[in-house]
C-alpha cells in the first residue's frame, strides 16, 4: 500500500483539534487523527477523519497509527500550563516515549514528514531572569538548562528526531511554539494556561459581580502569545519546507502578565482588584520569540495582534462559562 496518509497525533487536543479541522479545509486527505483521550473528551471531532483512540506511549499504538502515514505532526503529550508542569515532572518526561516509539514507527513504515512540537521551555534559564529580555534565538538552547521536567523531555525529544534524520533519513522537522492560545483549548480544570486563564478569571468576576482577580506571581514576568492560527500556518510551513534545525514559531509580541490582565479587562469592559499569589507557580521572569531566524527562512513570522486573538479566545470562553452554567 502507499503512503497517502496524514496523521495528527494529540488530534483531541487543543492544536491537533485545530489542525485537524485546518487540513479539512484545505481539502488534504486521508486525515487519522490520534488521541488517548476517551473520544467524547476530544476539543474537536470531525466527520471523514479516521479517529483512533490509541495511547501512543504504546509501541504497537504508535504501529497502528503511523500504519500507511506519509506526513505525521506529532501533537502528543502530557502537558499542561506552569501549574501543571511544575507539578508534574514525571508525567511529563513519560512523553518521550510518545516521540520515541512514534519515531521507530514512523521510521518502519517509511512516512516522508515527521513534525514535532518542541517548546520554547527547552530555553536555557538564565537566559530568562530578566523580565526586560530582547528574545529568544535559536542557539539559547545550549549549553542546556531547560525547564525541569517538561523542558528536559521537548530536548531530548528534539535531538532524537534529528538523529533518527541524520542516521535513518527520516524527515523530521522540529518547530519550538511559544504560548499558543485560542478558542477549543483548555481553559479550567489546572492545565490551562495563562491566556485561557486570565480570560476565564475576568469573565468570573464580570458574571459574580466580585471584581477581584488572582494572578499568580507579581504580574511582571513577561510572555509572548501566538494566536493558533500563526501557529498552524507555521507548523504546516516548516512540515513541508527544507528546514531541518529546530526553529521558533512564536509572537514576539511581548507583555507582562499585568499587561495580558489589563487588554481582557479592556475586552471586558471592566477594571478588576488585582491580588497577587507571589508563591504561585509563575515560570521563568521572562520569555520571548526573537524572530529573525523564522524571517530568514520564510520571510514570515506569526502576526496576530494579542487584542485581536484575545478577542476572539475570551468570546469563545464566555459562551463555555455561560452554557455550562445554564447546564448545571
Ligand atoms: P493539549 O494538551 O491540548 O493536546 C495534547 C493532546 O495529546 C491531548 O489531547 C492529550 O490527550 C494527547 N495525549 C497525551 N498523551 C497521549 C498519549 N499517550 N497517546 C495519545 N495522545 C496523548 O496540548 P496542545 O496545547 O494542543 O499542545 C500540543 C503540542 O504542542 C504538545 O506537544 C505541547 O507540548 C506542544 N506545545 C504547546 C504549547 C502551547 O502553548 N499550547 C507551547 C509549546 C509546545
Amino acid at each position: 500500500m502507499s503512503n497517502n496518509v496524514t496523521v495528527v497525533c494529540g488530534g483531541g487536543g487543543f492544536i491537533g483539534g485545530h489542525l485537524v479541522a485546518d487540513l479539512r479545509r484545505q481539502g488534504v486527505g486521508p486525515i487519522r487523527s490520534v488521541d488517548v483521550k476517551p473520544f467524547d473528551g476530544w476539543y474537536q471531532r470531525f466527520e471523514g477523519v479516521e479517529n483512533l483512540v490509541l495511547d501512543l506511549q504504546d509501541k504497537a499504538a504508535c504501529d497502528r497509527a503511523m500504519d500507511g502515514a506519509s506526513v505525521v505532526y506529532n501533537l502528543a503529550a502530557d502537558m499542561g500550563g506552569m501549574g501543571f508542569i511544575e507539578h508534574n515532572k514525571a508525567l511529563c518526561m513519560l512523553s518521550v516515549l510518545i516521540n520515541t516509539h512514534l519515531l521507530m514507527a514512523a521510521r518502519a513504515a517509511g512516512v516522508g514528514r515527521f513534525f514535532y512540537a518542541s517548546s520554547a521551555c527547552v530555553y536555557n534559564g538564565d537566559k530568562q531572569k530578566d523580565p526586560s529580555i530582547t528574545g529568544l534565538r535559536e542557539e539559547d538552547a545550549y549549553p542546556a538548562l531547560p525547564e525541569d521536567g517538561y523542558g528536559w523531555e521537548k530536548l531530548f525529544s528534539e535531538r532524537m528526531s534529528r538523529h533518527f534524520r541524520e542516521d535513518y533519513g527520516l524527515q523530521t522537522r522540529v518547530a519550538r511554539y511559544h504560548n499558543v492560545y485560542g478558542p477549543e483549548g483548555t481553559w479550567d480544570g489546572g492545565r490551562e494556561k495563562a491566556p485561557a486563564a486570565v480570560c476565564r478569571k475576568v469573565i468570573a468576576a464580570k458574571l459574580s459581580g466580585r471584581h477581584e482577580i488572582e494572578i499568580w506571581g507579581d504580574g511582571q514576568q513577561t510572555r509572548s502569545f501566538m494566536f493558533i492560527d500563526d501557529c498552524l500556518k507555521g507548523t504546516q510551513m516548516l512540515t513541508h519546507s527544507d528546514y531541518v534545525e529546530p526553529i521558533n514559531i512564536g509572537s514576539s509580541e511581548k507583555v507582562s502578565i499585568n499587561q495580558l490582565v489589563d487588554i481582557v479587562e479592556a475586552i471586558a469592559g471592566l477594571t478588576l482588584k488585582r491580588n497577587y499569589k507571589l508563591d504561585a507557580p509563575k515560570g521563568v521572569n521572562g520569555r520571548n520569540s526573537d524572530n529573525a531566524l523564522i524571517q530568514k527562512i520564510f520571510g514570515w513570522e506569526p502576526g496576530i495582534p494579542l487584542r485581536t486573538g484575545l478577542e476572539k479566545t475570551y468570546a469563545w470562553i464566555y459562551d463555555q462559562m455561560v452554557s455550562s452554567a445554564k447546564s448545571k
